[in-house]
């Protein structure tokens, strides 16, 4: 058999491998694969090949996947080509689209930035420079808004939030922001935070609570 198993890092597309790997060897099956995970750690593609049976080339060629097992929809589609014919298409169709309706909303840079030489020339502190990257890696999973009881989005938009509102490019735009992205969460029905932490505990990247504590802080200096 010929496996294909693709998604966004942080969804545990190589944790699969490795489960599919251990079931295949204790049913004494050979087992070959090979991984690329190059923009993993922010959120860029996974792929895994994998394959149980007499094979000695670990990668799986376009059109021969007996199984394509995607994590998430935009990556299965784009490796639908490995897919034999008659081939098994697993796919996850857990609809994040609330989240890009966010993101839609202000969590984008619209004024001139300058060219990356002069925003070089811009002093930001280490600590809001390695804060804003630790927001950043955000992948908008959904995990966090999956455990909160109240399903609050607080987290995700949080980290979205903190990843311009720490750095002077995008401190220009931060009240319009902040207020757009809090709205649009609301309309879509999103619960409030109520400080219980099951988000930062289940979140792949560890977004930290503390996004949340910052989001408030803007929100308030936004009127
Ligand atoms: S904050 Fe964490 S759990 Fe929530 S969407 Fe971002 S990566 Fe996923």
């Amino acid at each position: 058999m010929q496996y294909i198993i693709v998604g966004i890092g942080g969804q545990g597309i190589l944790f699969a491998g490795k489960v599919l790997g251990a079931v295949a060897l204790e049913k004494k099956q050979r087992v070959t694969g090979s991984e690329v995970h190059g923009m993993a750690q922010r959120g860029g593609s996974v792929i895994s090949h994998f394959k149980t049976g007499d094979f000695i080339s670990p990668l799986v060629r376009a059109g021969e996947a007996d199984v394509l097992l995607a994590f998430d929809q935009n990556e299965g589609i784009r490796n639908l080509h490995f897919l034999r014919e008659g081939g098994a298409f697993v796919v996850n169709v857990h609809d994040r689209s609330a989240f890009d309706k966010i993101q839609v909303a202000g969590g984008f840079i619209s004024v001139n930035t300058g060219s990356a030489p002069e925003a070089n020339t811009i002093s930001v502190k280490k600590k809001n420079a390695d804060e804003a990257f630790d927001s950043a890696i955000c992948i908008g999973c959904g995990a966090c808004v999956a455990a909160c009881k109240n399903a609050s989005a607080m987290l995700f938009v949080s980290a979205k939030i903190s990843q311009f509102a720490l750095l002077p490019q995008g401190r220009v735009e931060a009240k319009e922001r902040v207020r757009a992205m809090v709205e649009k969460m609301d309309e879509l029905g999103f619960g409030n935070c109520s400080n219980t932490g099951a988000c930062e505990a289940e979140c792949p990247k560890q977004i930290k609570l503390d996004n949340i504590a910052r989001l408030n802080r803007e929100y308030y200096k936004a009127y």
